[in-house]
């Protein structure tokens, strides 16, 4: 017993120093990935659930790795954020986000809007607002254009810290939308006291609309209507979820029904087919 308990424990470093290497590579490749741009946002539709009719899209970051290929954010956004490297990755994005934004403005689509992933430790520091000022100035995005999405766990710490920041991004017409709805805290107090503009209710919770009601659904819909929030559903796969959700009031959704995230050029092929519709 007690070899094999050593055994264990021997095959337990393996598996460590195995991850442990991994995530010094991952960190160490980061680090080069934002020098030589390897970072290529794509953009997955949010659509009204009554036309379908897309109101804007969300930016989902794709690293194309020299050596790995094609890496997804699950992969390398936890060690980011683990390492502290995800600020300045978000930063780095948000001035895609923005670039791309301008371009299809100025390329005739004055309406488009854009909401970007950033980590809830952007809420933490004043420094934030005067970045996202100075993002809607050089590239001259109208207000509220830029929008963000947090999950709710980061911003819970601080919460006074954080309400003025959202406060501070007010004038620009910058939305938050917290994602991920119903995983993490759901301290529901806070909600009432941060100016969130959206609720994204997770995946997992829509997942489960498809044999049968689900009377979570229904909570966080009528919660966000006591609250006056708006609502996305994601990850919407089937037309029986749509259906349910329209009927259930719920106005936006996001899904592989509509559309996957795509590259910038064909997100903007499928926007002028939906407006030619
Ligand atoms: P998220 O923000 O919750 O994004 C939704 C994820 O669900 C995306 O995965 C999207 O591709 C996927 N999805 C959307 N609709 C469907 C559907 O109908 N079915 C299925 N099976 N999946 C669907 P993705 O792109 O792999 O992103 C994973 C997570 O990585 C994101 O979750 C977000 O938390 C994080 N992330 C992505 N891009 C960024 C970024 O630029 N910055 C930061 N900080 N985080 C990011
Ligand atoms: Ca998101
Ligand atoms: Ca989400
Ligand atoms: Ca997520």
């Amino acid at each position: 017993a007690k070899s094999s308990g050593r055994g264990r424990v021997r095959y337990f470093n393996n598996a460590m120093r195995k991850k442990l290497k991994r995530q010094a590579d991952i960190e160490n490749d980061l680090q080069h990935g934002i020098k030589n741009d390897e970072f290529e946002l794509y953009f997955q539709p949010i659509f009204t659930l009554n036309q379908p009719h897309i109101v804007s899209f969300e930016a989902l970051v794709r690293w194309h790795h020299p050596k790995a290929g094609l890496v997804s954010p699950d992969d390398f956004i936890p060690i980011a954020e683990h390492t502290g490297q995800i600020i300045d990755l978000d930063l780095h994005l948000l001035h895609v986000a923005a670039a791309q934004l301008q371009q299809w403005r100025r390329a005739g689509n004055p309406t488009i809007r854009i909401t970007v992933n950033v980590s809830s430790r952007h809420f933490a520091s004043l420094d934030f607002v005067d970045f996202m000022r100075s993002l809607y100035i050089k590239y001259q995005l109208p207000n509220g254009t830029l929008c963000l999405e947090i999950t709710e766990s980061g911003l819970i710490e601080n919460l006074t810290l954080a309400t003025r920041i959202i406060h501070g991004l007010a004038p620009l017409g910058v939305k938050l939308y917290l994602d991920d709805f119903g995983t993490g805290y759901s301290a529901l107090g806070y909600l009432h006291q941060l100016p969130i503009h959206t609720l994204k209710i997770d995946k997992s919770f829509i997942d489960k609309l498809t044999n049968k009601e689900n009377p979570l659904v229904d909570a966080i819909l009528s919660l966000a209507e006591s609250l006056k929030l708006n609502v996305v559903a994601e990850g919407i796969e089937n037309p029986k979820q749509w259906a349910l959700l329209k009927r259930k009031g719920c106005q936006l959704g996001q899904g592989y029904l509509v559309s996957k995230p795509l590259p910038a050029q064909k997100a903007m092929a499928l926007l002028i087919k939906h407006t030619e519709v």
